[in-house]
């Protein structure tokens, strides 16, 4: 299993913590039971219903990505969720 990359402060909103970037929030809406980790967020695979989503700002590469533990393709999950590649593209604020 991949690791997921540790990126602090990328996924909850608070005092502490830089805000979510647009995209992360218009994303995270599309998932169901999204939950805020330290590192990611955790939603309800729109595919298979079982595992648990990690969502997380990469923004080396500008994108948010996701990953499913038990092995979703990724177009799969992106489809269901309603969502397209455009979707996910990084846009402001980013800090
Ligand atoms: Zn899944």
């Amino acid at each position: 299993m991949m690791e997921r990359p540790v990126i602090h402060g990328r996924c909850v909103q608070g005092a502490d913590r830089p805000s979510m970037s647009q995209t992360m929030q218009s994303v995270l809406v599309a998932f169901a039971r999204v939950s805020p980790e330290a590192d990611c967020c955790l939603a309800s695979c729109p595919v298979c219903r079982q595992g648990e989503l990690s969502v997380w700002e990469d923004p080396s590469q500008g994108m948010v990505l996701y990953d499913c533990p038990t092995g979703c393709e990724h177009q799969d999950i992106l489809a269901a969720a309603g969502l397209t590649v455009a979707d996910l593209k990084l846009r402001g604020p980013v800090v």
